[in-house]
């Protein structure tokens, strides 16, 4: 999708690790999106940051979020019931950002959204990405007063609602309920998807943001 030279995508089961591994691109729409120009992370459920200034390829920063402001590099998150967020602001600056549990825990989000203080808030567009949605996510006891204490955000036992918390942590930062849009699939109920909840697998779908 195009929108003021920004672009951004949500991957699905066809736009996935896998496709871009065997083609060496990402097809969307009428996009070719080839490796040379994506950023992958080698996420490790962290709350670090890498400031991407060049594509290099073969270059995957052991990180949770990526920001740019240089044009035609990709930024990207795999995931498979994870969160994938994007962000722009007007002045032309980007994240893309993978978060699970722990991410959400230690509010990974407001720590990309620091790196945006030039903009003002409300200059500052968030898109929360196809995810695991409460119903799919249930956890032990400890894990979820481990979670809730965390985020002191109201939950009801045993199921997570990761992305309730996300939007808790943006609106406290004060970014406007209108900048940001909330993908209403869940992953483990939609087949297009893939979801590590549902069946173990090691397949990730691809998103992507850019500046063009
Ligand atoms: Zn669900």
């Amino acid at each position: 999708m195009l929108k003021n030279k920004i672009f951004y995508h949500f991957g699905n089961k066809q736009i996935s690790l896998n496709a871009l591994q065997n083609r060496g691109y990402l097809k969307i729409d009428d996009h070719k999106i080839y490796q040379d120009d994506i950023i992958l992370m080698e996420q490790t459920h962290s709350v670090l940051v890498q400031i991407v200034k060049n594509r290099s390829s073969n270059y995957m920063p052991k990180v949770d979020a990526l920001i740019t402001k240089r044009k035609n590099i990709f930024l990207a998150v795999k995931t498979a019931d994870c969160i994938p967020i994007l962000i722009y602001d007007t002045k032309k600056m980007i994240a893309a950002i993978h978060a699970g549990r722990e991410g959400v825990k230690k509010n990974i989000v407001e720590e990309v959204c620091h790196f945006f203080q030039k903009s003002r808030r409300k200059e500052i567009f968030v898109l929360l990405g196809p995810a695991i949605c409460a119903r799919h996510y249930e956890v032990d006891e400890q894990t979820f007063s481990e979670f809730v204490n965390e985020t002191e955000v109201l939950q009801k036992f045993p199921q997570l609602d990761l992305k309730k918390v996300v939007l808790q942590q943006l609106l406290s930062f004060g970014i406007p309920a209108s900048n940001i849009q909330n993908s209403p699939i869940c992953t483990w109920e939609n087949e297009n998807y893939f979801s590590y909840r549902k069946n173990r697998t090691t397949q990730r779908q691809i998103s992507l943001i850019a500046i063009l």
